[in-house]
């Protein structure tokens, strides 16, 4: 590694910092003003992303962690009147939640921080914001890897995902599930038919792959910037 590469991936990990720090900061203030674990509010905010399919289940393999925690989590957010969990009236063993008023309004507390990063969002074009997804994802993978962070539904982490399997930089991938080529843009961080890769992923498994990103000069000069 280079003296360059190494100052770059300095500030590259500064900057990750930086945001960071503004959603725990964002994060803290709202758990203190309305007494919530942040595994509480967590759960709030993915319900409330989730529609209203969400389960205890799918709540419980989305943060990775045991039903008893998750559980006694929720039973904390119905006391608090901030969430519910109501019988599907298709499937009575399904039971799903739902984020009641009080909860709505305890998350808009939270929207001053996205609605920030959304704003910013919109100043890149999409091949920019294709890029910006795949290093996400494979930042996140490999934080999940390293036991960090707990599984997420992402391509990088499914089995029918197969990584630069085109040279279009823009549409590197493929997903053997679609049976088609993933555009950057397409990526997926919360897929329902994502399958957990068990084993040696297909990263791993291609020698030729130097790079878990896609040369962003690369996409961009194919971009036409
Ligand atoms: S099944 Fe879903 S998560 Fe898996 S590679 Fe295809 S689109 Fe991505």
């Amino acid at each position: 590694m280079t003296e360059k590469t190494r100052d770059l991936d300095t500030r590259i990990v500064a900057a990750i910092e930086r945001l960071s720090t503004a959603t725990r900061s964002a994060m803290r203030q709202v758990t203190k003003n309305y007494q919530l674990t942040p595994l509480q509010l967590q759960i709030l905010a993915y319900v409330a992303a989730s529609g209203p399919e969400v389960t205890m289940g799918k709540l419980a393999a989305h943060l990775g962690l045991r039903p008893p925690t998750i559980t006694d989590a929720v039973v904390a957010l119905e006391q608090k009147r901030l969430l519910e969990r109501a019988r599907s009236p298709h499937d009575a063993r399904t039971v799903h939640l739902r984020v009641l008023t009080a909860g709505k309004k305890v998350l808009t507390r939270l929207t001053t921080w996205s609605k920030v990063l959304r704003e910013q969002l919109e100043l890149l074009s999409d091949q920019e914001k294709g890029l910006l997804l795949n290093a996400l994802l494979f930042l996140i993978r490999g934080f999940q890897q390293a036991g960090l962070i707990s599984l997420t539904r992402m391509c990088t982490t499914c089995v029918f995902f197969e990584p630069d399997r085109y040279s279009d930089p823009q549409s590197p991938h493929y997903c053997r599930l679609l049976e088609q080529p993933l555009r950057l843009v397409q990526l997926q961080v919360d897929c329902p038919d994502h399958q957990r890769n068990q084993g040696t992923s297909a990263i791993e498994k291609n020698p030729k792959r130097k790079s878990a990103v896609p040369n962003s000069r690369e996409a961009a000069n194919h971009a036409g910037h």
